[in-house]
């Protein structure tokens, strides 16, 4: 299995995310950029968060590199500061996993996530142990900045209509759930002119009010909330603060499927050009692109994969269906804070956000799982079945078999021995119906 993961390197904190590995980690990243340059570490609100960060930047001097300490920051904020002021990021997050986790994630200089082969090269310099070491007068020196995040929000603002969200004095309902995203997303809504009101706004990495997940369960009091103070919106994020979800006026959780396409149609209202998606998301994307007249971009899934598209083909939207939208004229990088100021603008432009989600097409979706101990082989059976029975297959991730009223998705897990398997169709019982057939396939394959 590889060393990083789908978002860098996870695990439990002070067990398997212990000092040593980030002062290795960030050894490997200074050996891979020669000993040159800087790189700003940050970190999300996580316990282990002081502990970790400190290892990485020891490492990172002990390699030779300046060291820019951006202190608790969302990560799409060192991720909009690494592209304008320093050649590489770290950023000590373990994202919306449990309370107990911590990881270790790197950026590279445009912003963006650091690529799989980027990574890989990371990998084997971790492996192999030949870390750069500086000479005694060669190791490096730590400046502190304490604006990266009034960098971030004053870019937010730049890339949406503030004026006329300003003019319309919201009230917005945000739980941070005492995330990175306690530290940017109450004042960012303050600069928008918004009455906010903070669920869990403190910065406290034990999570004593809900875990980083911003899951439906989660967000009761933030539901409850929006409806009594009669608020135009609710929004939640994960732990570092890349994603968000959103409530409706009357208090409704808006699917995040339904979140992604209702901006793309916005997007696509305004502007003309591709967009990118994953090929795990609905077909709502495809429906709203079609009607738009502009190009659709399947991708695999990971924001990297959408992000380095869009890049690619120039589209103007592009995102994940669990809550990472990202906007072109912000950064390439998925981002809540973003995405909560682009919802306050279809507000400010007249449009209820109940409207706009019961305005893009209705899917069902249906998933399981299959136990298999040999991914490879099982997914290059079920790849040629599909094949052999005439179906049109994607294989761009997984094996994506499209039907006239549906899809499904099989795709082996990154970590365990198990292959999940997703369908969508336009009723509940058909997506069930293509969820079963696979899953018998899979179960016989495997
Ligand atoms: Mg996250």
């Amino acid at each position: 299995m590889a060393f990083f993961g789908t978002n860098g390197v996870r695990g439990i904190a002070n067990e398997y995310i212990d000092p040593q590995l980030a002062i290795d980690v960030a050894r490997s990243l200074g050996t891979y950029m020669r000993s040159k340059g800087t790189v700003a570490i940050g970190r999300d609100t996580r316990a282990s968060g002081d502990m970790l960060k400190s290892a990485a930047i020891a490492g990172a001097l002990s390699a030779g590199l300046t060291v820019i300490d951006v202190g608790i920051v969302p990560t799409p904020s060192i991720q909009y500061y690494v592209k304008d002021h320093a050649d590489a990021g770290i950023v000590i997050t373990a994202s919306h996993n449990p309370r107990e986790y911590n990881g270790i994630k790197l950026i590279a200089s445009d912003g963006s996530e650091f690529s799989r082969e980027g990574e890989k090269e990371v990998e084997k310099i971790y492996y192999s142990r030949k870390f750069a070491a500086a000479s005694w007068d060669k190791t490096g020196d730590i400046r502190n900045e304490g604006n990266a995040n009034t960098y971030y929000l004053n870019g937010i603002i730049n890339s949406v209509d503030a004026e006329n969200i300003r003019s319309k004095r919201f009230k917005v309902v945000a739980d941070t759930g005492c995330g990175a995203g306690s530290v940017t997303l109450p004042f960012l809504l303050q600069k928008l002119g918004c009455h906010v009101i903070t669920i869990g706004a403190q910065v406290d990495g034990t999570f004593p009010w809900r875990n980083p997940e911003p899951t439906p369960d989660a967000l009761t009091e933030l539901v409850d909330i929006v409806k009594k103070t009669g608020a135009n919106m609710g929004v939640a994020q994960d732990g570092d603060a890349d994603r968000a979800v959103f409530i409706d006026e009357n208090g409704d959780f808006i699917d995040e499927e339904v979140v992604l396409s209702m901006m793309a149609k916005y997007v696509l209202e305004r502007r003309n050009g591709p967009i990118v998606t994953p090929v795990s998301s609905s077909s709502r994307m495809k429906d709203i692109a079609e009607e738009a007249g502009v190009e659709l971009e399947w991708t695999a899934v990971g924001s990297i994969n959408v992000a380095r598209k869009m890049m690619e083909v120039g589209a103007v939207f592009g995102g994940e269906g669990n809550g990472g939208l990202i906007f072109p004229e912000h950064q390439y990088c998925r981002d809540g804070a973003m995405a909560c100021a682009k919802f306050l603008e279809i507000i400010a432009s007249g449009q209820k956000l109940s409207e706009l989600a019961a305005s893009v097409p209705l899917y069902y979706n249906s998933k399981t799982k299959v136990r298999s101990e040999n991914l490879e082989n099982t997914m290059e059976k079920i790849k040629t079945e599909a094949i052999n029975i005439d179906l049109n297959v994607d294989t761009t991730d997984g094996v994506k078999i499209w039907y006239t009223d549906g899809w499904v998705l099989i795709r082996p897990s990154g970590t365990e021995p198990i292959i999940r398997i997703f369908a969508e169709s336009k009723t509940k019982e058909r997506a069930e119906e293509l969820m079963n057939e696979w899953t018998d396939q899979v179960s016989k394959f495997s």
